[in-house]
């Protein structure tokens, strides 16, 4: 190869780089793969990890610049020791190699814990269909397995992201471990190069696909919308969302309770339901009348359709079709495992999360000053 570009600094070559930019936005553009700003990938070049950072959505890893440089090895000694600057990992960050202001993503600890050198975290819909199940490690084991995958992957049963989750994926890390499914979460998949990476997802995915439930749009929203009138509910972006208070089985995994982390961060721990009335939706408002801030994001009338909350953000609206997609592919009969509330807790008081949280409202994802 004569015309291969000059090595960037840290010696993450551009091609490489690009390339990483081309599959993340791939990545991100599919909703079944990633929703708002959750998933991220990485690559590991000279010492120094590439990785997503927090609150930035992969959509955009070709028109910004949403990779930040952080050294492996401080990173690793800090995860190995239990420093607690391991966690937001921004002590690590090889601010001359990059102008960008962001932080790392909350899940640098695990990416770096990984040793390949490509690393793709996703919140696969349909990983997470059998992964928040009851017997979900036995179900994706034996899908893995019958794919030829054996030998090849590790399950995780869930720990909070971040540090908890990168010691977890520290102690079953290896070359040979290129798959790790993350309960009630989503999926890991590493490879020796980007191509490599993307091809492995390819194979997961294919693996543990569900065909879900067919979702008809609703039509017809002018009685939600009568529903919704004068109320801080409105309808939601996507049409796709009345199936979870339209079809019986979506509607019972929507009332579970999370069953995922990002589910908690960008719609809260509640999902409530009324009944298609407005003496009930009038109940249901006055029940709030106290606490107004702490309504619900999603309302599901019953039968009828669903009603977001007015200050529901983008991240929200991504997260509402996470929940569509994910409850689409959930069979009947399926025992659900939800998050706890000492899981719950854990996410909802975690300093990382707050401010990926900022980043999801309007105005306020500002890029660093070299950004591009
Ligand atoms: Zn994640």
């Amino acid at each position: 190869m004569t015309d291969r570009p000059p090595p960037e600094p840290g010696g993450a070559t551009v091609d490489a780089i690009a390339a990483l930019r081309r599959l993340s936005r791939d990545i991100g553009r599919d909703r079944t793969l990633t929703q708002a700003a959750g998933g991220n990938t990485s690559l590991k070049q000279d010492g120094i990890l590439w990785v997503k950072a927090s609150g930035t959505w992969l959509a955009e890893a070709e028109t910004r610049d949403i990779f930040v440089p952080v050294r492996i090895a401080p990173l690793l000694e800090a995860l190995r020791t239990g420093d607690a600057r391991a966690e937001k990992a921004t002590d690590f960050v090889a601010s001359e190699l990059s102008d960008s202001a962001l932080r790392p993503s909350i899940e640098t600890a695990v990416h770096a814990a990984m040793p390949q050198p490509v690393v793709l975290h996703v919140h696969c819909v349909n990983t997470i269909a059998r992964a928040a199940l009851d017997d979900g490690e036995a179900r994706i084991t034996r899908r893995l397995t019958e794919a030829g995958l054996a030998g090849r992957f590790a399950y995780i049963p869930y720990c909070r992201p971040g540090v908890p989750l990168a010691r977890q994926i520290a102690r079953i890390a290896s070359e040979r471990i290129d798959i790790v499914v993350l309960g009630n979460h989503g999926l890991i998949v590493a490879g020796t190069d980007i191509a490599d990476a993307a091809r492995r997802l390819d194979v997961v995915v294919a693996a543990l696909a569900i065909p879900p439930r067919p979702t008809s749009e609703l039509s017809e929203t002018a009685a939600l919308s009568e529903l919704a009138a004068g109320t801080p509910y409105r309808l939601p972006g996507d049409a796709t969302a009345h199936h979870l208070a339209r079809d019986p089985d979506s509607f019972r995994v929507a009332r579970a309770g999370p069953l995922y982390p990002d589910h908690v961060i960008f719609l809260g721990e509640m999902v409530a339901t009324v009944t298609p009335k407005k003496a009930a939706m009038a109940e249901f408002l006055a029940s709030w009348q106290a606490a107004p801030g702490d309504a619900p994001s999603l309302l599901l009338v019953q039968g009828a359709g669903v009603l977001v909350h007015e200050r529901l953000t983008a991240g929200g609206e991504a997260l509402v079709g996470c929940l569509v997609d994910v409850a689409a592919r959930i069979p009947a009969d399926a025992a659900l495992n939800p998050l706890t509330t000492d899981d719950i807790h854990h996410l909802t008081h975690w300093e990382a999360e707050t401010y990926r949280q900022t980043l999801d409202r309007p105005g306020a994802a500002a890029p660093g000053p070299g950004a591009a």
